[in-house]
């Protein structure tokens, strides 16, 4: 097949543009007038002047969790309590006996007036239904007494917080690890539910370009998710799997390090948590402030136990003492890693204080970062982070220190849309408001390398995915212009117009007009 008349860009520097791409099996053959002659009677796609990139990755998105969140209440945008609750009681009249009303998105620093929820506001509404709302950042959660009532009382975990009232009572808010061993314990979806919800999920991703993404619902059991898609013919994504840190040892007796797996599904790396998060204001801060989930020195534990399978790390963190505790793991533990080549990586790292951004590079840890949260956590970070905000999401100084950058969209946090991403990382704004931070914006070229090239590499798949050469997957996207000849204010109207996996159109195949 010969993709011609149009704009390629292989994201290669040293051969950026060509105008024409010859695909052969699930490869890339190479540029126009080299190989095409190789081909017998190639069939040719008419580009008509659209621009063809790498297919995009999405380096951190919990994807069965946000293709089930497609199907559950909405909070998102609720601008009070009572407009959150209006639209839990309108779902609750349609609930089905018998099963849990799920939803997600709420966040009590955006309601007004500023109120946080409780179990009795959400009785109310859904009687004796259990219920259960995970908050945006999926940091808290918001129960009602029924839901309650299946713990019997026991809501209490280290890492954790119960919120509680004067009298001693749960108010219905549970935080971090109590939210979490709540929800796995008394809320946990089915594989079948996931399954259907992720088939559907997939359509949804390559639809917006997406050919690869580093997943982190291995603790749900995504792996199992994943095998049954492929089986049926309908996982059209690469993935790079997470396993929980606490699974290493299971990991080690079967001697499965990363990179297990196929040109599909491959195992990629232990995922662990230092701290909360901004909107919980769980985030652990170098003023003393927040939650701890690990410690630097369990993390130390956690990357030599992890190196000693052949497995690296992610760590998610969010305030200035998290990043910095898990940088410092990093580096006491970098001559047991260091000469394994395996490729770390920091989530978030979200608020930094100065002096910890060079270590990124120096440490060759990966920023795994998200550019849509920059814009879309812009007030939030304003009230509880204040001055030090000039140190929060520089993805700018990062990029100048050395640091590699991938971008991810935290879905179902953030939208799984990668165009989106690219272009809150170049605009720093979502909502036509000022740039917020603008000495922290991106280049395009490079929006598009942390979206492309650069997760390729974190999966060590440099050689085969992230750029259009010879020899590569033939993992692509074609867009309906050419960004890089638009003024960065136009790129909101870039659309994606087909994707092809492995050199099979996946989403609508040609012709286009
Ligand atoms: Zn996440």
């Amino acid at each position: 097949m010969i993709l011609e008349n149009g704009v390629v860009r292989t994201m290669e520097p040293t051969l950026p543009l060509a105008r024409a791409l010859a695909i052969a099996g699930d490869r890339i053959a190479g540029g126009i007038g080299t190989h095409e002659t190789a081909l017998a009677s190639p069939d040719r796609v008419d580009l008509g002047g659209r621009c063809v990139l790498p297919g995009f990755s999405d380096s951190h998105v919990h994807f069965p969790t946000w293709a089930l969140a497609q199907r559950q209440i909405r909070l998102e945008d609720t601008a009070s309590l009572d407009e959150a609750l209006q639209r839990v009681a309108l779902a609750a009249e349609h609930a089905e006996p018998g099963r849990w009303i799920r939803g997600l998105g709420w966040r009590a620093g955006d309601w007004s007036p500023p109120t946080e929820p409780t179990k009795e506001a959400l009785d109310r509404v859904t009687g004796d239904t259990p219920a259960a709302l995970m908050a945006r950042d999926y940091h808290s959660l918001w129960l009602n007494s029924a839901a309650l009532a299946h713990a019997n009382g026991d809501l209490e975990i280290e890492g954790g917080v119960v919120e509680r009232d004067e009298r001693g009572e749960p108010t219905g808010v549970l935080r971090e690890e109590c939210a979490w061993h709540f929800r796995d314990t008394y809320v946990r979806p089915t594989e079948d539910e996931m399954v259907e919800a992720s088939r559907e999920g997939i359509r949804i991703a390559i639809a917006r370009g997406v050919t690869s993404v580093h997943d982190k619902d291995g603790w749900l059991g995504a792996l199992g998710v994943w095998q049954r898609l492929r089986a049926d013919g309908s996982l059209h994504l690469r993935i790079w799997q997470s396993i929980p840190a606490e699974q290493v040892n299971d990991l080690e007796a079967l001697h499965v390090s990363s990179g297990f797996g196929d040109n599909l599904i491959r195992i990629g790396y232990l995922k662990t948590f230092m701290d909360g998060t901004l909107g919980s204001q769980t985030a652990r801060m170098l003023d003393g402030t927040g939650v701890q989930i690990t410690s630097k020195e369990q993390l130390v534990e956690i990357i030599r136990r992890g190196g000693a399978a052949g497995l690296p790390v992610a760590v998610h963190a969010i305030g200035d003492l998290a990043n910095r505790e898990a940088l410092d793991a990093f580096e006491e533990t970098r001559a047991a890693w260091q000469p394994l080549g395996l490729r770390h990586r920091i989530e978030h790292a979200q608020l930094l204080a100065p002096e910890d951004v060079p270590r990124f590079a120096e440490l060759g840890i990966t920023a795994s970062v998200q550019f849509s949260h920059a814009p879309s956590d812009r007030d939030l970070a304003d009230r509880f982070w204040g001055a030090k905000t000039g140190g929060g999401y520089a993805y700018r100084s990062l990029w100048d220190s050395g640091a590699l950058l991938v971008n991810g969209s935290d879905a179902p946090i953030e939208e799984l849309d990668p165009w989106a991403g690219v272009c809150a990382g170049v605009l720093r704004t979502i909502d036509g408001r000022e740039p917020w931070h603008p000495e922290q914006r991106l280049t395009l070229e490079e929006a598009l390398r942390a979206t492309t090239v650069n997760p390729a590499w974190l999966a060590r798949d440099e050689h085969r995915r992230g750029k259009l050469l010879p020899g590569y997957l033939a993992d692509l996207v074609v867009l309906d212009r050419d960004p890089l000849d638009l003024p960065p204010e136009a790129l909101p109207e870039v659309r994606v117009v087909a994707t092809m996996l492995g050199g099979r159109w996946v989403h609508n195949p040609p012709p286009w007009d």
